[in-house]
């Protein structure tokens, strides 16, 4: 265990002018208030506060932080109170530790809804402090070191899976990249003792074997010598975990694997380490295709080293890399921590360099999200991918998710334009939409004047933001959709009926109609089949609902583009006779639609009415022959020109399912078909039925119609109707 005088020395190396009474003040202060609580180890439990600062020390964290370590538990397991801290350190320290004391309450196996609120708790807390989290990372490690002094194995299985799903990844978002490695080794111990077990003995086998580790390293160390390099070489064994994950993910075995071991040569200079590449390459076979040069072209969490492959002294495939103190210590630790400590004036440090601007994007995008499942997904996704930067034509530079497209790039500027998004051009090129974009592109959105989202945009988005600002949209969309439709079905409902029918009219019924407020809720209910336009006009006009007419007028175009054969059977009327004078209509029995073979019927009186060829009526007429005229569709070729619709009636049994109706309606409107009327003909367990009048152009339409109804998952069958 860490004692305070070596903490103080370990913090004055890196920062000689250290607040050095503060820290002593803190460890005091820690010492009095934890009394004799002892820890699970059954030490006394100032031990832990000290190692936690130790930790944070490891990372040159700067006083306030680790100080904060030292008091980090006073709050929460103490009689501290938050007053106390700010008088005896200031407010900065007292925040810190309220901050860190926050996080620790918050509880992550818990129930979706609460885990998301959880999330959302510890975002907020990091966004106004990263090292809050910092402190909170030392913690857990610590703890994690500590686990196995726990007694309660289901306890100590749920410290080690929450800190694999929620602090390791964490740790690795914010590039502590040594701490994310440990931290997820521990939890695998504890998660996997069996795997654990079997690939630690292995490696004990290899490593006692042949001792090939420090023979490689005093071999590299030698001819480093004689290049005349200074370097310090380490050969460092991998983690269990990561041997373990490597071997899953490229289905190996132990005994496939080439780098159990990395070894490190840490250089003076950027110069020394391409000196020391050319040595290396000089006297080792190097392996082609695996070197590469992320001093050059550093990733984007601005790791930087050379990486070599070749066949080391004794025929095995080893994996070097070369880098610098500097490179090493952002390596290891990022260069979130890197700046935390280089900045000393805090205001320049928030200002200048904002390493964490992307968790307070991430807290704005999310404020959209309203589902919890959601939320917590694209909190995840946003959390736990690198990221690629882009610029703006002006050279603005934007950070977005690995696997970000133009269409992230868009929402990210703004949700407006990338609802107005049509395309856009990377370096100057037209690309798709879902092109994932690339370090250093360049984006340019095209936008048009109206807003367009696409549901399939959805299928390739990957920021929070853009999915939320898509799916808002088209929700909005669909209601309104939904509203025009079911209002359009209410008036030539009415109009058919002679129902005088207005708003007004509606707003007077609305109390006396099931789950709707609004007049557009009773348009959406229509639309979705939860209400029925006879529900309506039996309250808007109880009297005059629905006299069913045996025939209804038929519309005055139509009716001139509906002309009569020449003559061809013996008993033929001719065209003449019949269009003067004599008005036309439509059976409202089998709804006849242009295509299909028709019949006229003479009334006296009323003038002719046409019948669908297979209409059952005509039966009854069998006997009267004078009175059949035969006729035809003479419809404009074009069908660009103004189509009519005419009335067909289906008959469509569906699943007795929420959503059901809604499924078929919304079928219905996306093939062009307008419904005018819905009647439920039967509600069971299992199957629901309807009748359905929708207008339609001709015939090919009707066909198509059905088709893509009988195609809706949840309607069993549709037939129409004659008769
Ligand atoms: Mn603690």
């Amino acid at each position: 265990m860490i004692r305070q005088y070596e903490l103080i020395d370990k913090i004055l190396k890196y920062n000689p002018r250290a607040d050095i009474a503060l820290l002593n003040r803190a460890y005091v202060f820690s010492m009095k208030a934890h009394g004799n609580q002892k820890r699970a180890s059954g030490q006394p439990y100032l031990v832990h506060p000290l190692e936690v600062a130790s930790i944070l020390a490891d990372l040159k964290m700067d006083e306030a932080t680790i100080a904060t370590g030292l008091l980090h538990d006073t709050l929460e397991d103490t009689l501290a109170t938050p007053e106390e801290l700010k008088n005896l350190f200031g407010a900065e320290v007292a925040e810190l530790t309220d901050g860190v004391t926050k996080l620790s309450r918050i509880e992550f196996n818990s129930k979706a809804a609460e885990q998301a609120e959880n999330f959302r708790k510890l975002l907020m807390a990091m966004s106004k402090d990263l090292r809050v989290l910092l402190v909170k990372l030392a913690d857990r490690l610590h703890n994690m070191r500590t686990l196995h002094h726990v007694e309660k194995p289901e306890k100590r299985v749920r410290k080690a899976q929450e800190t694999m799903e929620i602090f390791a990844p964490l740790a690795d978002r914010i590039g502590l990249h040594a701490v994310k490695t440990e931290l997820e080794d521990l939890s695998f111990r504890e998660i996997n003792p069996e795997a654990y077990k079997r690939l630690e003995d292995r490696l004990i086998e290899v490593r006692e074997q042949d001792n090939l580790v420090d023979r490689v390293v005093e071999i590299l160390e030698e001819e480093l010598k004689n290049a005349n390099i200074e370097a310090k070489v380490f050969g460092r064994e991998k983690t269990i975990y990561s041997i373990y994950r490597k071997m899953h993910k490229k289905n190996l075995a132990f005994d496939q694997l080439t780098d159990i071991v990395a070894y490190r040569v840490l250089v003076a200079d950027k110069a020394a380490c391409y000196e020391t590449l050319g040595m290396i390459h000089n006297v080792f076979k190097a392996i082609p295709g695996r070197f590469k040069d992320y001093i050059s072209a550093p990733k984007p969490n601005g790791y930087q080293s050379l990486h070599t492959s070749v066949i080391g002294p004794f025929g095995n495939r080893m994996e070097i890399q070369i880098r610098t103190e500097d490179m090493h210590n952002i390596a290891e630790n990022g260069v979130a921590a890197h700046w935390l400590y280089k900045a000393v004036d805090p205001k320049l440090k928030r200002e200048k360099m904002d390493p964490y601007g992307w968790v307070r994007h991430l807290v704005e995008s999310l404020q959209e999200t309203e589902d919890p499942e959601e939320f917590l997904e694209n909190a995840k996704v946003a959390l736990f991918t690198e990221s690629v930067f882009v610029f703006t034509p002006k050279g603005d530079l934007f950070a977005l998710p690995a696997g970000a497209t133009p269409l992230d790039f868009a929402y990210h500027i703004h949700s407006d334009i990338g609802n107005r998004c049509q395309g856009a051009k990377i370096n100057g090129k037209i690309v798709p939409l879902k092109t994932p974009l690339e370090n250093g592109d360049q984006i340019e959105v095209i936008t048009g004047k109206t807003p367009k989202p696409s549901p399939g945009w959805r299928e390739f988005v990957v920021t929070a933001k853009a999915r939320s600002a898509i799916n808002k949209y088209l929700r909005a969309q669909e209601e309104e959709e939904q509203t025009e439709l079911g209002r359009d079905m209410l008036e030539k409902a009415a109009k058919r009926d002679g129902i005088t029918f207005n708003e007004s009219a509606l707003h007077g019924v609305l109390g006396k109609l099931p789950n709707v407020q609004h007049v557009h809720d009773v348009y959406k209910a229509i639309a979705q089949g939860r209400l029925f336009v006879r529900q309506i006009f039996d309250q808007i006009a109880p009297h005059t609902a629905a006299a069913a007419a045996y025939s209804q007028p038929m519309p005055a175009d139509a009716a001139a583009n509906l002309g009569f054969t020449k003559p061809t059977e013996e008993n033929a009327i001719g065209i003449e006779g019949l269009t003067h004078g004599m008005s036309l209509h439509l059976a409202r029995c089998c709804h006849p639609v242009p295509g299909e073979d028709i019949v006229g019927i003479i009334h006296t009186g009323r003038g002719v009415t046409i019948h669908n060829k297979a209409c059952h009526n005509l039966e009854a007429l069998s006997d009267q022959p004078d009175r059949f005229i035969p006729v035809r569709w003479n419809l404009p070729k074009k069908v660009s020109e103004k189509q009519q619709a005419y009335p067909v009636r289906l008959k469509v049994s569906m699943h007795n399912k929420p959503g059901a109706l809604a499924g078929f309606t919304t079928a219905v409107f996306n093939a062009g078909g307008n419904i005018i009327d819905l009647h439920s003909e039967g509600k069971y367990s299992d199957v629901f039925i309807i009748r359905c009048d929708v207008e339609v152009h001709d015939v090919q339409h009707l066909q198509s119609l059905m088709a893509v109804i009988a195609a809706v998952k949840t309607v069993n069958h549709v037939e129409r109707v004659v008769n």
